[in-house]
């Protein structure tokens, strides 16, 4: 079996910073675990328009399409704010998952014991929380036709945005959902707004014609996606994996990451269909952007990158035990009271830097 491919993308800002830290923790497997990946690195956003023109170039999209997974840091800056929405670095971004068509967006709301004060909400509503909800990416109102702004033919304007759903899109979405389901507490909560939207019906009968006939073993519940936000705020804990829509989804998984305290601690993963190695497509990021406002002052935290190497690790090379690992290092650090900036709060005392938050977790992982 040949290496793992994996592409980097470390982008703009304290992209290049947070993700140096994760090739230490890919140097590390390679040293220590006898793990090793085919890496290679390129450009995404605001420094491949200057290198190229583009946010992204067509050689850049086919290595993204040949590789196992992608690693992505963040992209964007405020010295491309005037360039054309079409070159924007954030287009970068939309084309590789576009056209890798990843229609599962899965973001893990996971509460590390260290950190619970950050919330918030109180200590025993987040403490010990992990939680994933897997978002539809790739259709829904974002992208339903007809869309725009038009006259209503009374001296007025009319806005339009249209919901749509195909029996395939929400079955393949379900079925990402109930496998992630079963590697976790197999429990899944979907949420939509049946009682109200024919989508939503449409939803709820297709994820359950999934669940009859393909995840019976699964716990499946419905719930409506505005008390499924209630819910989320008043005790997290009952959910394990929450499938929802493109729309809600964003919502959702946004209130929820509030959850759990920094946005410098939150990664993501946004998958497609199997390729024919049976890894699906895959493209692993932290779900915060470049941050002008530190980028090159070492302050950055690399956590949220970090882990999101971990799920890669689990969800497309099946090392669910080396991504333990790498998880159980963070939370090693984050126990010891080593923080970066952005986890002190108005406490402010002695800060790491990104760099000594890198080698903090790979000394963690040497121990464990
Ligand atoms: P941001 O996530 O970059 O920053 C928001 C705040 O959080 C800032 O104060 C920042 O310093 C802090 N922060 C973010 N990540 C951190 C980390 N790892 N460690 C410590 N502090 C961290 O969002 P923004 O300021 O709204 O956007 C900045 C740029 O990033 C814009 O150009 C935006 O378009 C882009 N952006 C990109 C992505 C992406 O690449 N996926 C996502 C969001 C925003």
């Amino acid at each position: 079996m040949p290496n793992p491919s994996l592409l980097i993308l470390p982008g703009d800002g304290i992209g290049p910073e947070v993700m140096a830290e994760v090739r230490k923790v890919i140097d590390w497997f390679d040293s220590n675990k006898n793990v090793s990946f085919e890496v290679t690195e390129d450009l995404v956003g605001g420094c491949a328009y200057d290198a190229h023109g583009a946010p992204i170039s067509d050689e850049t999209m086919e290595l993204a399409q040949s590789v196992d997974a992608v690693l992505l840091g963040a992209v964007g800056g405020p010295k491309y704010d005037v360039l054309d929405f079409s070159l924007k670095p954030e287009r970068g971004l939309l084309r590789l998952r576009k056209e890798m068509d990843l229609f599962a967006n899965l973001r893990p709301a996971q509460c590390f014991d260290a950190l619970a004060d950050f919330s918030s909400l109180k200590r025993d509503v987040v403490a010990g929380l992990d939680i994933m909800i897997v978002r539809e990416l790739t259709s829904g109102i974002y992208f339903g036709e007809p869309r725009g702004i038009t006259d209503d033919n009374e001296g007025g304007r009319v806005g339009v945005n249209t919901q749509r759903y195909t029996t395939a899109e929400i079955r393949r979405v379900a079925r990402a959902a109930f496998d992630l389901a079963r590697k976790r507490g197999n429990k899944l909560c979907s949420m939509e707004k049946a009682n109200v939207m024919e989508s939503g019906v449409l939803w709820r009968e297709e994820v359950t014609w999934v669940h009859e006939n393909e995840y019976s073993d699964v716990e499946l519940t419905h719930m409506y996606a505005d008390a499924g936000a209630m819910q989320l705020v008043r005790w997290p804990k009952q959910f394990d994996v929450i499938v929802t829509d493109n729309l809600f989804g964003d919502l959702l998984s946004d209130a929820a990451a509030m959850l759990t305290g920094s946005l410098g601690m939150l990664p993501s993963a946004s998958l497609g269909a199997p390729m024919d190695n049976g890894r699906p497509k895959a493209l692993y990021e932290p779900v915060h952007g470049s941050a002008p406002d530190i980028a090159g002052q070492d302050r950055a935290n690399p956590i949220a990158c970090i882990l999101s190497f971990a799920m890669a690790l689990r969800y497309s090379f099946d090392m669910g035990q080396h991504a333990d690992l790498v998880e159980g290092a963070v939370e090693a650090v984050l126990a010891q009271g080593i923080r970066t900036a952005d986890l002190l709060g108005d406490e402010g005392s002695d800060p790491v830097s990104t760099a000594e938050m890198g080698d903090a977790v790979i000394a963690a992982m040497g121990e464990a």
